[in-house]
């Protein structure tokens, strides 16, 4: 044991995570100059295009130094905030982190949020400077920017470039002399902590595993913890991106992957503890609690008959993303579908990318939703996850928001627009570091509706895409918030509701009528488009009608010219859902997004 050394890399996304643990990777020799190839540790397709890890990878390494073997296991965490569950309980598993940071950028808000996770896990912290070949690499001032946000000594951080191979010998010697040794009791009875999971074709669902206490043993019948479910082990393998190699058992202080051959992932969840099942610990490695959805929106196939196709597509993409939680909903407007919950808003991006990537789905999202406390006057509570529910305004007591600790980061020239975007999102400052005279740290707490409201986009733009962001949810807190309904043709359009701070509802339903009208194509008749409050129009705009049917011109003339029209609209229609007798394209639906 006092030669293994388990470590985690957190890092801001394009840092240069993935590239330094492939490099590490080759420097141990677990793989060839020819079998590196571009990104191993990212494997999935979207991760690829993307270049952002969302699956943890891990591998195990062998390391000789004067003359003694070492065990490295390396857990590549994925860097999005979305994904923070599973970086924390990578983190947990891990005894020391590499915390990367880009030599020419400097730390951003993804790096300070990382590094909250891994001091809330007690890790030996590395401060490794990366990129150090380039040009614009300013290393001494890196490691000041490190001391002043984060404040760890970083004089004696391990300067690297993970493209040339400068300084990775150093860091693996770092890695050995400065991460502790893992601790934990051989001879206790099994305690192991899951921290990840996912299905594999022919092995069933997977655990990858950090043991703590004791070990697990091939033919161990072992009890996951928080379901109390008993499975016996039937292999047991150390994680490699290339080839895996089996043994026996999984020794204290040892990571590997555990095959209980069961065919439902959801059985074998991320942050759960496995023990032994006739001898099991007292307490599990860590208090199990499951990752949670932040964000909703309705997804609706636009072709109706296709709502079984999208049940299985979600069931197949949930067997190895056990966070993702779906269940069917209905709406006037868009028929049968369902409400997904999601991590954040990339993992709605991807999800929605794959189910019609990989299932060949045409989708109709509806506006992201937060997660509503809604009290009411007979003293319930109920949790809103869709606005279209939220119940009458005479039935409520109050309404609770979710709120959020936000960190930007920006070149001091933006700092006024970017303060002035946060206001604007009611948001209230916390603190604010000079990082030196040019970078700026901003810590506010702020509604994470404001955030999944285009905030992103904006805070990009207004900082010439300097500023970095990263969020962490905290907690609860009153909002005097009314729901906004927009009629179109007359007729009040479920999935189009939305609920939102009283101050603006006016000044917001107003753009998102006058945003509806540039949206929504010419009928043959005048389509009125309001918004409302309850039964208050607070704004309205008239589609002006078509005038003459765009099929007459055609008329006596040419036929296939006449044809090519008809199925352009038809092509156009793909994206439409018809609303009465109105039919709304895709961005009538996230039109409630852009707000001015
Ligand atoms: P991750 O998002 O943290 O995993 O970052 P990646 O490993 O995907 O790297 C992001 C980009 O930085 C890629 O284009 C890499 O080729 C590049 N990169 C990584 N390390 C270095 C380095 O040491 N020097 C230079 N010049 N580029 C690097
Ligand atoms: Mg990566």
């Amino acid at each position: 044991m006092k030669n293994i050394r388990n470590f985690s890399i957190i890092a801001h996304i394009d840092h240069g995570k993935s590239t330094l643990a492939d490099r590490i990777i080759q420097e141990c020799g677990a793989v060839s100059e020819r079998e590196l190839t571009k990104q191993m540790m990212d494997t999935m397709d979207i991760e690829k295009e993307r270049g952002i890890t969302i699956k943890a990878q891990s591998v195990r390494l062998d390391y000789v130094k004067d003359g003694e073997h070492y065990i490295l296991n390396l857990i590549d965490t994925p860097g999005h905030v979305d994904f923070s569950y599973e970086v924390s309980k990578s983190l947990a598993s891990s005894d020391g982190a590499l915390l990367i940071v880009d030599a020419a950028q400097g730390v951003e808000a993804q790096t300070i949020a990382n590094v909250y996770l891994a001091m809330d896990n007690n890790l030996e912290l590395i401060p490794v400077i990366n990129k150090i070949d380039l040009p614009a690499a300013d290393p001494i001032k890196v490691a000041e920017e490190i001391e002043t946000s984060i404040g760890i000594d970083a004089t004696d951080a391990v300067l690297v470039s993970a493209k040339t191979g400068v300084g990775i010998r150093e860091l693996i010697d770092a890695i050995v002399e400065r991460i502790p040794a893992p601790s934990g009791d051989p001879k206790a009875t099994t305690k192991a902590i899951i921290y990840d999971s996912w299905f594999d074709p022919y092995l069933g669902a997977l655990a990858l595993v950090r043991v703590f206490d004791g070990e697990i043993k091939k033919n161990q019948l072992v009890k996951l913890m928080s379901n109390n479910e008993e499975h016996q082990v039937l292999d047991l393998m150390y994680p490699h991106p290339l080839k895996r190699q089996k043994t026996n058992a999984i020794k204290s202080g040892e990571i590997g992957i555990v095959v209980l051959g069961l065919k439902d992932v959801s059985i074998v969840n991320v942050g759960d503890t496995i023990t032994d099942a006739k001898n099991p610990t007292a307490e599990p490695a860590l208090k199990y609690e499951p990752a949670k959805p932040f964000v909703f929106a309705g997804l609706y196939p636009i072709d109706t008959d296709k709502f079984e196709e999208l049940r299985d597509a979600l069931n197949k993409l949930k067997l190895n993303d056990s966070s993702l939680s779906y269940e069917p909903e209905t709406s006037i407007a868009l028929g049968f579908g369902f409400r997904v919950g999601f991590l954040g808003m990339l993992h709605m991006e991807v999800i929605k990318e794959r189910l019609e990537r990989e299932f060949d789905l045409d989708l109709i999202a509806t506006a992201p939703s937060v997660v509503y406390h809604v009290y009411l006057t007979n003293g319930d509570m109920v949790e809103v996850q869709n606005p279209s529910e939220l119940p009458s305004v005479s039935q409520i007591e109050k309404i609770e928001e979710p709120y959020v600790k936000a960190t930007v980061i920006t070149p001091s020239e933006y700092l006024g627009n970017v303060i002035t975007l946060l206001i604007s999102k009611r948001g209230m400052q916390d603190k604010m570091t000079y990082l030196n005279e040019d970078r700026v740290m901003l810590e506010y707490s702020l509604p994470m509706n404001e955030i999944v409201v285009d905030f992103y986009d904006k805070l990009k733009s207004i900082s010439k895409g300097y500023a970095s962001f990263d969020y962490e949810p905290i907690d609860f807190k009153e909002g005097n918030l009314v729901k906004l309904d927009v009629k179109v043709a007359g007729e009040v359009v479920d999935a189009l509701s939305i609920i939102v701070p009283i101050t603006s509802a006016e000044s917001r339903g107003r753009a998102l009528v006058k945003n509806m009208k540039e949206i929504i194509p010419r009928q043959l008749f005048e389509v009125a488009v309001q918004a409302s409050i309850g039964s208050r129009v607070i704004a309205r705009e008239t589609v002006k009608s078509m005038g003459k049917n765009v099929t007459a011109k055609c008329y006596g003339g040419d036929i296939t010219r006449k044809r090519k029209l008809l199925e352009k609209q038809k092509e156009g229609k793909k994206r439409m859902k018809s609303i009465g007798k109105v039919n709304l394209p895709q961005e009538a639906f996230m039109s409630v997004l852009k707000m001015d």
